[in-house]
C-alpha cells in the first residue's frame, strides 16, 4: 500500500511538472507568433532548490534538457546524480574563488549565464582547458540599469566589458564561447508588465552596439516567471523561468549552498 502511494504521488507530480511546462513552451510560442516573429525562443527550466527528482521527471516524460542552477555545490551534487547529457546553464552568482570547480566537476555544463568579470573567463576557461571538456557558453550579465544591489558589467561603462570580449573573441581564450547578454529584469519593471520593459530595452540597445564594434551575434537572455512575455515581445531570445514551472521554491537555506 505504500509503495503504490508513493508511485501515485510521482506520477501526480509528474504530471504536473509537464502541465505547467507545456502551459509556459504555449505562452511562448503565443507570444512569438502574435510578435509576427519567426525567431525560436528558448526554454530553460530553473530547477534551483527543486529535487532531482522533479528534473528526472521532465528529462524523462517531456524530453526536457536544458536545466539551469544558481549555486555552485548543489549544481555539482545534481550533475553527479543526473543523467550525463543534460545541459546545465550555470545562472547564479559565481565567486571567484568556485569558477575552478564548476568548470571541474560538472562535465556537462553547457553555459554560463551571468558572469560578470574578465578574471572569472579567465578561470574558467584555465580550469576547463586542462580538462579536454567541451566548450562553454558565456553569456554577460549587465547590470541594464545600474541597481547597486545587482551584480554585472555596467551599461554605461564600457571598459571591462569591452575587455571580457577582446579576450573571449581571441585566440588566448580555448574553452570558453561568447554566446550573449544576460540580464535580470528589476521587480519594479517586471511588475508594470504593459509597459515596455526599461531593463530589456537597454539590453537590446547594448547588443546592438556590442555587435556593431565586434561585428558578432549575440542572443539575448531576458526574461523570468514575472516577465518572460514581455521579454519576448522585446526581442528576447532566450528565457529562464522557475517558479511558472516548479512552482514556488523552498525558502533559500543556509549559504553554504552557495
Ligand atoms: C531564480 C532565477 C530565475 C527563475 O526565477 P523565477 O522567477 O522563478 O522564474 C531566472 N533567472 C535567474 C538569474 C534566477 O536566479
Amino acid at each position: 500500500m505504500a509503495q503504490s502511494a508513493v508511485a501515485q504521488a510521482l506520477e501526480a507530480r509528474k504530471n504536473e511538472l509537464i502541465r505547467s511546462y507545456t502551459a509556459v513552451e504555449n505562452l511562448i510560442n503565443e507570444t512569438v507568433l502574435q510578435a509576427c516573429s519567426s525567431r525560436s525562443v528558448a526554454l530553460l527550466a530553473v530547477s534551483k532548490f527543486q529535487p532531482s527528482s522533479d528534473i528526472l521527471a521532465l528529462y524523462n516524460h517531456h524530453g526536457v534538457r536544458h536545466f539551469g542552477e544558481n549555486y555552485v555545490q548543489e549544481l555539482i551534487g545534481k550533475c553527479n546524480e543526473l543523467p550525463q547529457d543534460i545541459m546545465w546553464h550555470f545562472i547564479g552568482g559565481l565567486q571567484t574563488g568556485k569558477c575552478k570547480d564548476l568548470a571541474k566537476q560538472v562535465p556537462n555544463l553547457y553555459a554560463v549565464e551571468a558572469i560578470d568579470s574578465l578574471k572569472k573567463c579567465k578561470k574558467l576557461d584555465t580550469a576547463r582547458q586542462q580538462l579536454g571538456y567541451g566548450p562553454i557558453l558565456v553569456s554577460l550579465q549587465i547590470n541594464t540599469l545600474g541597481e547597486e544591489q545587482k551584480s554585472g558589467y555596467s551599461a554605461t561603462v564600457h571598459d571591462e566589458l569591452f575587455e571580457t570580449i577582446d579576450y573571449l573573441t581571441s585566440t588566448e581564450c580555448k574553452s570558453l564561447q561568447l554566446h550573449g547578454l544576460m540580464t535580470i529584469g528589476s521587480f519594479a519593471e517586471s511588475t508594470s508588465q504593459d509597459e515596455e520593459n526599461a531593463d530589456f530595452s537597454c539590453l537590446l540597445d547594448l547588443r546592438t552596439l556590442l555587435e556593431a564594434k565586434y561585428n558578432i551575434k549575440l542572443t539575448l537572455s531576458m526574461g523570468m516567471s514575472n516577465d518572460f512575455v514581455q521579454a519576448i515581445k522585446q526581442g528576447s531570445d532566450s528565457v529562464r523561468v522557475g517558479s511558472k514551472i516548479f512552482g514556488a521554491r523552498p525558502p533559500k537555506q543556509s549559504e553554504s549552498r552557495s
